[in-house]
């Protein structure tokens, strides 16, 4: 079974005492390519030099949402230096991670979505794919998107909208990034949902070391169980597990222009 982890923080200090041996073991499981998303300014430095480390391993760069309070104006500027400087480099894969969340109130909507658009003005410039944080914000999200219209698309990650959601992204030549969240038994809304979504559609994801699957509850998620997560959605959708692996991967492949 071939795999694509299409989330990871796998730069994030949670891995610091083991990274080679979770990078080892997931090979070993058939994770063959995994990106590493930048949430801000201080971790793409880092997160390039573990990528440039390991063959399996893809870079993307943005300014998260969450850390709105550490974002400077100057971070733009930094984040169009990166860009322009790896421009084409196989190891650079998209701009992201980046987005909207309403969920978290104390964030200032103006300021995110200004953040937002800027980075979307990025990506178009570059001709790459987006990885984006969208929590309670899909409608602002799609409108959003409606007006950028980016060629190349990309990934809202950790999807859990609603089917007519998904439609509108699946139209604007976006996928959906499914992982631990539709383990959960208890998610009934989003496991109907992932059961009737378009293959071509899916891309899988862990989130690692974040939402951790239900068979491995309360731990550090981690890419060595992206294999028991294509399972259990496999399973939800009446198909083989190797079936969703070999779809998934195949869109994002195509996503990312890897051949
Ligand atoms: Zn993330």
């Amino acid at each position: 079974m071939r795999l694509i982890d299409t989330h990871t923080h796998l730069d994030f200090p949670d891995f610091d005492a083991d990274r080679d041996e979770v990078l080892a073991r997931s090979h070993t499981l058939g994770v063959q390519r995994m990106v590493v998303l930048g949430v801000y300014q201080a971790n793409w430095q880092r997160l390039w030099q573990l990528v440039e480390e390991d063959e399996g391993l893809y870079a993307a760069f943005g300014l998260h949402p969450v850390y709105l309070e550490d974002h400077h104006p100057q971070h733009l500027l930094e984040l169009r230096d990166w860009l322009g400087k790896l421009a084409g480099h196989h190891k650079l894969c998209a701009v992201g991670e980046f987005g909207l969340d309403y969920y978290l109130e104390h964030l200032d909507r103006q300021r995110q979505q200004a953040l937002f658009e800027a980075q979307l003005q990025l990506a178009a410039e570059f001709e790459l794919p987006v990885l984006l944080h969208v929590r309670r914000a899909h409608a602002a999200t799609i409108a959003t998107l409606k007006r950028f219209r980016l060629a190349r698309g990309g990934i809202i990650h950790a999807f859990a909208g609603s089917y007519e959601e998904a439609r509108e992204y699946i139209k604007l030549g976006f996928r959906l990034g499914l992982g631990g969240a539709a383990t959960w038994p208890q998610a009934n809304r989003l496991r109907k949902v992932v059961a009737q979504l378009p293959l071509e559609a899916i891309v899988l994801e862990t989130d690692s070391p974040d939402m951790a699957p239900a068979m491995h509850p309360n731990q550090r998620n981690s890419p060595e169980y992206l294999a028991e997560i294509c399972a259990e959605l496999a399973a939800l959708r009446g198909v083989t597990a190797e079936e969703l692996a070999t779809a998934s991967s195949r869109n994002a492949d195509e996503l990312f222009g890897w051949a």
